[in-house]
C-alpha cells in the first residue's frame, strides 16, 4: 500500500459507500438520507466534538450546578405522565461505579433511543432532586447503540470524535466513526496539491494528516490544526471558482469604451455649464446638492471601469441611506454620453415605480441627441417596464427600446423576458439586491449581448440592499470587484432608536408620532411579519390600520400598504403618502427596501424581533434621509434571547457594516450563503469572521494558481470536479 500513488479527493468521491465493510442494504439507504453517497462525502460528516477519555468526568465529582459532559451506560428506563399531563422519560446512568438520573420532558421517543445498554453521552446541568443529582433534558449523543457494533474499541484512540445526531436515519456516532475509520485505513496516503513548501508559508498540515486528525486525533491539539488546513481548502476551492469564472468572463468579453471623464465629477450645483457638455456634467450642475466624498470617490472608480475595455463587473456596497442611487444616475448618464441605454432593475413594483418618478424628476431638463428627430435633439426618455404595465403601453416601451426612443428603462424582473431588446445597451443597474447569485449575473450579462445591436458586454453595476461584512462579500461576490460608499450626505442625524418595553413607553411612541405629524412630517407603523403567509399578513395589517386609526391614532389620515393590493393601489397609497395626504402608512415588509420618503421621520416596528437584524436596520433606514432628527421604536417583548439580543444591538449601533457583522456571529454563515451555493461547495468547517486571515490567503493562492496555470491548477481542477455540476465545469474547465 505504501508504494500506492497518493490518493485523490475526487478518487474517494468515485467509491460508494456500499464498498465499505459493515455497509448493508439498511445503513446504505440510512447514510444516502443524509446525503452520503460516497467515500469523500463521508469524510466530510466532520465530528461535533471530542470526548477526550482520560478525563472523563467521574460522576462522583460531579456538583450541583455544574455544566458537564458524563459518559455513561443506560441502566434503567422507565416513563410516566406527570400530573400536568407531560410525558417523562426516565434514565439512569452509570459509569464508574456511581449513577446519575437524568430525566427527559416531552420527549417520549427518549424511551425507545436510550433503551439498556446504550452508551451515550449527556451534555447538561447538574441539579439537585430531593438530594439527588439530576440532568433535565440535557443533549445526548449516542455513541454505542444496544444493537452491538462492529467497530474495534481497542483500536480507537483515547480520544473519540463525536459526529453530529443523527437520530432519524438511525446510525450512531459509534458507527459513523466506524466508517469514517475504515475510509481513512484502506484510503491510504492523500494527495496534498499543495508543495510542503507552501504549506509551511501559510502554517499548514499536510492533507493526510489534516483528515486524520479531525476524524482520528491522537491527542486534542490535533483536531484544530487539522481544521485549519480543512478551512483553507475549502476557502481555496471556492475562490478558484470565482477566480476561474472571472478569467472566463475576462476571456470571452467584448467590452464597452463609455466616454466616461473623470473631471466632469467635479461638476458642482449652480455652475454653469455649455450646452455641448456631458450629461454627466450637466446633470452634476443642475442638482439640488452635490457628491458626497464618497459618491465621488465609488464613481471615479466607476469612470475607470466604464472607460476601459474590459467590461464592469462591480459591486456597490453602501449602507441605507447613504445614495447608492445617485452613483448608479451618474453612471447611467455616462453610458448615455456615449448614445447607449440603460436598464435599472429593482426588486420590487414599489421600488421601480419610486425610481421612475425620482429618475424623470432629477433628469428633467436634461436632453440628448438624437439624429432621428428634426432638430437632433430630445428630452431624456425614462420608462418603466413592470409586470403590469398594460399591454399597449408595454408594447410601446418594447418598441421604444429597439429604436432608441428610450434611453433608461427602471423595471422588476419583467426586464428579463426574452421579448425585451435594445438598440443599443451600455450600463445594466441591479438596486438592492443580494441575493442574486453568480449563475444569474452571469446570465443577465450574456443576455446583455445577446439582445442588444451594440454587440459588446454591457457594465454592470449590482449595488446591496443591506451591508454584508467585507468576508462575506469575498465569498458571495468574489468575482466582483467592490465600491463602498462609507459616508451619509452631510447634516444627516443618526436616528434614535426606542426599545419600547413598558406601557409608558409605548405611548411615548405614539404621542411621538403625533407630534411629528402635528409637525408636518410623516411616520411609517410596520406591521409584525408572518412567516410564508403573505394573506394572513395582510390581514393583520388591515385590522391593525382599522384599530390604530380608532385609538392611538386617531384624527390623523392612515393609510395601508400591503402585498396582497393591487399594483396601481399601491402606487396610489405610495403616491398620496409622498404627498403628504397621508400621515401614516401602516405597512407590511413590501416597504422594506429603498422607499425613498424624506420626509417621513417616525418608524414604528410592531413585534420587532420577528424580523431578522439586516432587515430591521433596513425598515429603520425608511426614516433618517433628511436633516430632521428621526426616531425608531421597536415595540413587542421577545421570546427568545436571540430576539432581545438583535433589538438591542439595533439600539446600540446605527452602522449598518457594524450591524452586519453582528448578524453574521449571531446567525453563522449557513443562512447568508444559504441558497446560493448549491452542491458540495458549502462551507462546512470555514468560519468568515475568525478564518478571514485564511480567507485572504486562500484568495491570494488562487488567483496566483489561476495566473501560473501549471500544474497545480490541474490537480485543483481535478478536485473541483467534486463540487461543481456538469454544465459548469464545462464553461468553467474547457481550455
Ligand atoms: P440608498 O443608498 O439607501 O439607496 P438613496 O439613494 O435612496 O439611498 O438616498 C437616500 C437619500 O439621500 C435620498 O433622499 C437622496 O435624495 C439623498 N441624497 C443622496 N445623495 C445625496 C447627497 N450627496 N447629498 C444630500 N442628499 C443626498
Ligand atoms: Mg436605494
Amino acid at each position: 500500500m505504501s508504494d500506492a500513488p497518493a490518493r485523490r479527493l475526487r478518487q474517494l468521491g468515485d467509491v460508494p459507500v456500499s464498498q465499505l465493510r459493515h455497509v448493508g442494504e439498511k445503513r446504505l439507504a440510512a447514510l444516502a438520507s443524509l446525503g452520503i453517497d460516497n467515500v469523500f462525502d463521508l469524510l466530510t460528516v466532520y465530528p461535533r466534538r471530542y470526548l477526550d477519555r482520560t478525563k472523563r468526568v467521574d460522576l462522583s465529582d460531579l456538583n450541583v450546578g455544574d455544566e458537564a459532559a458524563v459518559y455513561g451506560e443506560v441502566e434503567k428506563v422507565s416513563s410516566r405522565r406527570t400530573r400536568q399531563g407531560r410525558v417523562m422519560v426516565e434514565v439512569t446512568v452509570s459509569g464508574d461505579g456511581e449513577s446519575l438520573k437524568v430525566v427527559f420532558f416531552n420527549q417520549a421517543w427518549r424511551e425507545r433511543q436510550l433503551t439498556l445498554g446504550v452508551q451515550a453521552l449527556f451534555f447538561g446541568k447538574v441539579s439537585d432532586y430531593k438530594g439527588q443529582r439530576q440532568m433535565t433534558n440535557p443533549v445526548v449523543d449516542v455513541i454505542v447503540g444496544a444493537s452491538g457494533e462492529e467497530r474495534d474499541a481497542s483500536k480507537v484512540g483515547r480520544v473519540v470524535a463525536i459526529y453530529p445526531a443523527s437520530g432519524k436515519a438511525g446510525l450512531t456516532s459509534w458507527e459513523m466513526g466506524g466508517f469514517i475509520e475504515e475510509s481513512l485505513r484502506r484510503a491510504g496516503p492523500l494527495f496534498d496539491p499543495l508543495s510542503s513548501l507552501e504549506r509551511d508559508a501559510l502554517d499548514l498540515v499536510d492533507r493526510t494528516q489534516a483528515y486524520w486528525g479531525i476524524h482520528l486525533p491522537s491527542d486534542l491539539d490535533d483536531p484544530p490544526r487539522a481544521r485549519r488546513r480543512l478551512a483553507f481548502d475549502e476557502f481555496l476551492r471556492l475562490q478558484l471558482l470565482l477566480a476561474l469564472r472571472r478569467q472566463r468572463l475576462e476571456a470571452s468579453s467584448a467590452g464597452i469604451r463609455h466616454p466616461f471623464n473623470v473631471n466632469d465629477l467635479d461638476a458642482a450645483p449652480g455652475e454653469l455649464v455649455a450646452p455641448t457638455s456631458s450629461l454627466v456634467r450637466r446633470f452634476l450642475a443642475g442638482h439640488r446638492y452635490a457628491l458626497t466624498g464618497a459618491q465621488r470617490r465609488v464613481l471615479e472608480e466607476i469612470a475607470r471601469d466604464m472607460s476601459s475595455s474590459l467590461p464592469m463587473h462591480r459591486l456597490l456596497q453602501g449602507d441605507v441611506g447613504s445614495g447608492k442611487t445617485m452613483v448608479a444616475l451618474a453612471a447611467m448618464l455616462a453610458s448615455l454620453d456615449g448614445g447607449r441605454q440603460s436598464v435599472l432593475m429593482a426588486p420590487t413594483e414599489v421600488l421601480a415605480e419610486q425610481h421612475l418618478a425620482s429618475l424623470r424628476r432629477d433628469l428633467e431638463g436634461l436632453t440628448v441627441t438624437d439624429d432621428a428627430v428634426l432638430d437632433g435633439s430630445r428630452p431624456l426618455s425614462v420608462q418603466l417596464l413592470t409586470g403590469r404595465v398594460r399591454a399597449r403601453e408595454h408594447l410601446g416601451v418594447l418598441e421604444g427600446l429597439v429604436s432608441g426612443s428610450i434611453d433608461v428603462v427602471v423595471g422588476t424582473h419583467a426586464l428579463l423576458n426574452d421579448e425585451v431588446r435594445f438598440k443599443s445597451l451600455g450600463l445594466i443597474v441591479i438596486d438592492e439586491q443580494h441575493r442574486f447569485g453568480v449563475e444569474q449575473r452571469a446570465a443577465l450579462r450574456d443576455q446583455g449581448r445577446t439582445r442588444s445591436n451594440e454587440g459588446a458586454d454591457p457594465d454592470l453595476l449590482v449595488m446591496t440592499a443591506t451591508p454584508i461584512p467585507r468576508t462575506a462579500a469575498m465569498v458571495i461576490f468574489g468575482d466582483l470587484d467592490v465600491s463602498v460608499v462609507d459616508e451619509m450626505p452631510e447634516g444627516r442625524r443618526p436616528i434614535v432608536t426606542t426599545w419600547a418595553k413598558s406601557e409608558e413607553e409605548v405611548n411615548d411612541c405614539w404621542r411621538r408620532v403625533r407630534e411629528e405629524v402635528a409637525a408636518k412630517r410623516r411616520a411609517y407603523v410596520i406591521c409584525p411579519l408572518v412567516e410564508d403567509s403573505e394573506r394572513v399578513e395582510a390581514t393583520s395589517a388591515v385590522e391593525e390600520r382599522t384599530r390604530l386609526a380608532l385609538h392611538e391614532l386617531r384624527g390623523l389620515s392612515v393609510g395601508l400598504l400591503h402585498g396582497q393590493m393591487k399594483s396601481a393601489e399601491k402606487e396610489e397609497v405610495m403616491k398620496q403618502f409622498r404627498a403628504g395626504d397621508l400621515d401614516v402608512l401602516v405597512a407590511t415588509v413590501v416597504i422594506e427596501v429603498g422607499v425613498d420618503v424624506p420626509e417621513a421621520s417616525v418608524v414604528v416596528i410592531e413585534d420587532a424581533w420577528r424580523f431578522g437584524l439586516a432587515q430591521l436596520h433596513q425598515l429603520r433606514g425608511r426614516v433618517g434621509r433628511s436633516e430632521q432628527q428621526s426616531y425608531c421604536y421597536l415595540l413587542g417583548t421577545p421570546p427568545s434571547e436571540e430576539g432581545e439580543k438583535r433589538l438591542a444591538a439595533l439600539v446600540a449601533s446605527n452602522d449598518g457594516f457594524e450591524l452586519a457583522e453582528i448578524d453574521l456571529e449571531m446567525r453563522g454563515e449557513g443562512t447568508l450563503l444559504g441558497a446560493r451555493q448549491k452542491g458540495r461547495s458549502d462551507l462546512k468547517l470555514a468560519k468568515l469572521k475568525s478564518d478571514e486571515d485564511l480567507l485572504l490567503s486562500a484568495q491570494r493562492l488562487a488567483v496566483a494558481i489561476v495566473q501560473d496555470n501549471d500544474g497545480t491548477l490541474v490537480d485543483m481542477v481535478d478536485e473541483l470536479r467534486l463540487f461543481v455540476d456538469d454544465d459548469e465545469a464545462t464553461y468553467l474547465f474547457k481550455s
